[in-house]
């Protein structure tokens, strides 16, 4: 790998000031802990609709199915 082709991102970080690379830093750890958790903005489909949920807005039925929640006749 050729070395003197250097990423013009790096070099954009590198001529930041002191303030901004640790804003960058900051946001860049934020990504990777997100990443690591459950994403919460992952849809499956309801096994009774077939309607994309979001997985926070799905609900286990009794029968162990994800279903969205008017299927599952619960309120929000
Ligand atoms: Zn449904």
């Amino acid at each position: 790998m050729p070395c003197e082709i250097t990423d013009p991102l790096v070099e954009k970080v590198l001529s930041l000031p002191e303030e901004e690379l640790l804003d960058i830093s900051e946001i860049k750890t934020v990504g990777v802990q997100q990443k690591k958790g459950k994403n919460i903005f992952e849809a499956e489909r309801c096994e009774h609709c077939g309607e994309l949920t979001f997985v926070n807005k799905l609900r286990l039925t009794t029968e162990g199915k994800l279903v969205c929640i008017p299927c599952s006749g619960y309120g929000d």
